[in-house]
């Protein structure tokens, strides 16, 4: 089940329409083009997950492309009728094996069809994928992929909008398809010069533990990755709790060298990983269940 509402300024609480049915001119260049930018969050335990986090990000993603954006009121209305409508649907089809407590809310917003001012803006709300779950609990086996850049090129390329959330992932998606068409789960990144970079839809962490200080590290945004909201929630908390923190620069043999790795995300949060490039690697269990403690507290 998945519940649509679109944005909108002029009512406040949003505009609800049908998911089932075709919505969008075949002329959005957010279709023809991947012209658009987005966000997906996790809704569970009756809230969204991080929402401030991800509106600002949308905010930063739309100002990169130079995209009209509607205000975020009017998101916030949208969102939270599209929620109401979701626990409505739930309530209605409970004893549904699908149903699950876990849904993806997911904001949308295209360039609209050549020539108009702005593009529509909306917002839906479904099932989380089972696929995640699972993953968090057993590990994923990680490919490295070279992306093809070096790690300074976001500087000198602004026009390629690396670092924002834009909607052109066919890239992200055939390399998570060549990852599984070789026995594996999903990917690293890595630049042409030999840095870590992040997953096609995570973000990478590593943990350390010297003389009995644990230490998080994730590469540096200055390579044009897209900041991650969950990695900035965790290392919030991992500060908190006396961790100590580090950005990069990282190449593969630290990932290789490491107590722990995991991609992490807002979906499907933290995700161990058991192997790079089919070599197994650290796993230490008492850092994941303590970061696990932490990620299932974030707001
Ligand atoms: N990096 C990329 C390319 C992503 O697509 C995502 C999320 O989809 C992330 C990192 C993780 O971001 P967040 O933790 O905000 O979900």
């Amino acid at each position: 089940m998945t519940v649509l509402v679109f944005v909108d300024s002029a009512t406040p609480a949003g505009r609800v329409a049908d998911a089932s049915a075709p919505q969008l001119l075949v002329t959005d260049q957010g279709v023809v083009r991947g012209d658009g930018v987005f966000e997906s969050m996790l809704y569970t335990g009756g809230t969204v997950r991080k929402l401030d986090a991800h509106l600002a990000r949308l905010r930063s993603s739309a100002a990169t492309c130079e995209l009209a954006l509607p205000e975020e009121d009017a998101w916030r209305g949208a969102i939270a009728t599209a929620v109401a409508g979701y626990e409505a649907g739930r309530s209605a089809a409970s004893g549904d094996p699908d149903d699950t407590d876990e849904a993806v809310v997911k904001l949308v917003v295209t360039r609209g069809a050549e020539g108009e001012a702005h593009g529509p803006a909306w917002v839906t709300v479904s099932p989380a994928p089972e696929a995640g779950r699972r993953q968090r609990q057993e590990g994923i086996a990680v490919v490295l992929l070279d992306r093809g850049y070096d790690s300074s090129l976001a500087d000198r390329a602004p026009w390629l909008l690396m670092g924002a959330k834009t909607l052109s992932y066919a890239v992200n998606m055939a390399a998570l398809r060549h990852a599984r068409s070789i026995g594996a789960d999903d990917v690293i990144f890595t630049s042409s010069d030999g840095r870590v970079l992040e997953g096609p839809t995570s973000t990478v962490l590593l943990a350390t533990r010297e003389n009995g200080v644990k230490r998080l590290v994730t590469p540096r945004l200055e390579t044009g990755i897209l900041p991650g909201t969950t990695q900035g929630a965790i290392f919030a908390a991992a500060r908190q709790a006396g961790w100590t923190l580090g950005y990069g620069p990282l190449e593969p043999h630290h990932l290789m060298e490491a107590d722990a790795v995991w991609l992490v995300s807002s979906i499907r949060l933290l995700a161990p990983v058991t192997s790079i490039d089919g070599t197994a690697i650290g796993r230490d269990h008492e850092l994941h269940d303590e970061l696990s403690a932490m990620v299932r507290d974030i707001r």
